[in-house]
């Protein structure tokens, strides 16, 4: 047992959702979120994007940029983050993603100590949802069709692409 006495990750960051936006600043921001994605669309990569906001202002964006830059950690809400760059802490942040966060996505969520995760849809993808819920995040799913058939129609056109992107190997 040799994690025994150590602090699990969960109790070293107190996360306080009580900034909580409210549905108009929800709907204005995952559109933001979506017209990141749209962005990655045109650039030939998968419609997957991603803004982080704090206090009512997008302090960083990012879509998914795996093909564009041949980096398979280039996800939507890691180009985000490293778009934000160092900040002292992301206590009172907010991330928006049109998808719910993949393992590598809300392991940097939980590490960074973000409190609140507000994804476009989780129908595409079996999430982490319950893993971040364990680490105290609140996490909201919109369920916007608009999310889920934007990366459908994607994933239908290009499954090789799709797969590589959440690390299955097709057959
Ligand atoms: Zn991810």
């Amino acid at each position: 047992m040799p994690d025994k006495g150590k602090t699990p990750q969960k109790d070293l960051i107190k996360r306080d959702a009580s900034h909580m936006p409210g549905a108009d600043e929800i709907k204005s921001f995952m559109d933001e979120a979506i017209r990141e994605a749209y962005n990655g669309l045109e650039e030939g990569g998968i419609p997957i994007g991603s803004v982080l906001v704090r206090k009512g202002k997008i302090i960083g964006r990012g879509h998914n940029r795996r093909i564009q830059f041949g980096d398979p950690t280039a996800h939507a809400e890691i180009d985000c983050l490293r778009a934000v760059g160092r900040l002292r802490s992301f206590k009172d942040t907010v991330l928006y993603s049109t998808l719910m966060p993949c393992a590598m996505c809300a392991g940097a969520s939980i590490q960074f100590g973000v409190p609140i995760v507000i994804a476009g849809e989780n129908r595409t993808f079996a999430s982490s949802r319950h893993w971040m819920e364990e680490n105290g995040l609140t996490v909201v799913d919109l369920d916007l069709d608009e999310c889920f058939e934007m990366l459908k129609k994607f994933a239908d056109e290009h499954p090789s692409l799709w797969n590589e992107d959440i690390g299955v190997e097709l057959d």
